[in-house]
Parts: structure tokens; C-alpha cells; sequence
């Protein structure tokens, strides 16, 4: 299944898309926390506002260098350990919605990602036990002001500015996450073509290390780290992030 949040100009509402991405069959309730209902309502998703399809309430959980052609470029090795760090639920926004880069950065980068979605209550699991607590998975841009990551010693204003965690359009329900094809363009260029199948880490591996330090709960998002490739971004200009079986992603950056 794949579900969107989304609105028609009033309350948020869930919906089911179909499989060419052109229809939402709204939905009753919450599907993280009620049973999918259909209301009878359709739309065109050409004719309604999609939204991030999750808002966490607790956690967005970044991993870095998870990929060894991206920690190189960084001039780094892949560690050993997932490197795990926090991002503020404030920094989630949904496709279309415009990324505001500010006066405090003048380097800032896109960071095309799989973004795994926690489904329900966990803590220290195996990662053989990993596939019964995710929801699903969406596309992400771990947009980051590489200037504050140099120049602050830990990332929490680099990564986790207002705007700055853009996921969507919608939660694939139904997804291996072993060997996808992630791709980044910036104003249509290709700048990331990667397979998740590069991992350092694999899907299973992170969230169950995630939960080793955290409880996760249902909606908490865990970025999977990016390909090589990263590269700057300026107001004016778009990202898109495509990830083979979901869809793609896609933001304009504005500068204020
Ligand atoms: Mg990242």
C-alpha cells in the first residue's frame, strides 16, 4: 500500500494512492494507529495538497556515512558503528513544500536518502525481528549546512534547521529495501545514482541499533545515510529524490 497525508483545504486526511500515483481513496483515520477503512472519498492527486506523510512524534533519527562512496567523498571511512544523530520533528516538511535557507548557512547540500517509518512500540529488538516494526518506507533529503557541520562540532542546527527534513510523497507499506535504486537531481541534473543495496549498514542493522539507545515509536523516521554524490544547493534551485518501488520526492529551495 501506499500512503499519503494530504489535505483539499481542510483537516489532513490519510488516503490509499494507487499504483500509477494518479488516485487517493481517503481513509478514516490514522493508519499508524487505526485499522484502514475507506471513507468512499476519491481524489486526483493532481487535485489535492500532499503532505508529509508522517510527522514523528518523538524522533527523526539521522544515520551518517552509511554509504562507503559517500564517507570517501567526505573524506572519511565508513565507522564501524552506525553513527546516529537527532533531527527535530520542527525540521519535517512535506513534498512541494519549499526548504528556507537562512542567514545562518551559506553551504548548504541535499542528501537523497530512504527514509525507513517505525510502525510500532520497540526497544532493544534483533534485527531479525526488524520487518514486524516497520510501517513503511518514503524518500528523504537530509538537507545539511555543511558549514555549521564543520564549524559547530556536532550537527544539530547543520541537520535539523526549520525545513531542512523534507520526506514523501507518500509511505510505501509494502517494500524489500535490500537493493532499491536512489536517485538525486537538482533542477532535473542527476547528481546521486545509488543503490541501497551499498549500504555500509542494512535496514535491519540500523533500526536495530537504533533501538538499542531509544525506544522507537510508531512514526519515528530513520534516515538510511546517501549515496555518493552530495553536492550544493541555492534558493531558486529544486531537488528530487527517487527511490525505485516509492516515488519521488521533490522540494524547491528558496533563500530568506
Ligand atoms: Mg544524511
Amino acid at each position: 500500500m501506499r500512503i499519503a497525508r494530504f489535505t483539499t483545504g481542510e483537516d489532513p486526511v490519510f488516503g490509499l494512492v494507487d499504483g500509477a500515483g494518479e488516485k487517493i481513496a481517503e481513509i478514516t483515520g490514522d493508519p499508524l494507529y487505526t485499522k484502514i477503512e475507506l471513507t468512499g472519498a476519491t481524489h486526483l492527486v493532481e487535485d489535492v495538497r500532499l503532505l508529509a506523510p508522517v510527522i514523528p512524534r518523538s524522533k527523526v533519527i539521522g544515520i551518517g556515512k552509511n554509504y562507503a562512496d559517500h564517507a570517501k567523498e567526505m573524506g572519511g571511512e565508513a565507522p564501524a558503528e552506525p553513527l546516529m544523530f537527532l533531527i527535530p520533528n520542527t525540521a519535517v516538511v512535506g513534498p512541494g513544500e519549499p526548504v528556507v535557507l537562512t542567514s545562518l548557512t551559506s553551504e548548504v547540500h541535499y542528501e537523497g536518502e530512504l527514509a525507513v517509518v517505525i510502525g510500532r512500540l520497540c526497544k532493544d529488538i534483533e534485527p531479525e525481528e526488524v520487518s514486524k516494526v516497520v510501517f513503511g518506507y518514503t524518500c528523504a533529503d537530509d538537507v545539511t549546512a555543511r558549514d555549521l557541520q564543520r564549524g559547530d562540532g556536532q550537527w544539530a542546527r547543520a541537520k535539523g534547521m526549520d525545513t531542512f527534513c523534507p520526506i514523501g510523497p507518500w509511505i510505501e507499506t509494502d517494500l524489500d529495501p535490500s537493493a532499491l535504486s536512489i536517485r538525486t537531481r537538482r533542477d532535473g541534473e542527476l547528481v546521486q545514482d545509488g543503490t541501497t543495496a551499498d549500504m555500509v549498514h542494512d535496514v535491519a542493522t540500523l533500526v536495530s541499533h537504533a533501538s538499542k539507545a531509544f525506544t522507537l515509536l510508531p512514526g519515528d523516521v530513520i534516515l538510511t545515510g546517501t549515496p555518493a554524490g552530495v553536492g550544493p544547493v541555492e534558493g531558486g534551485q529544486r531537488v528530487e529524490v527517487e527511490i525505485e518501488g516509492i516515488g519521488t520526492l521533490s522540494n524547491p529551495f528558496v533563500r530568506r
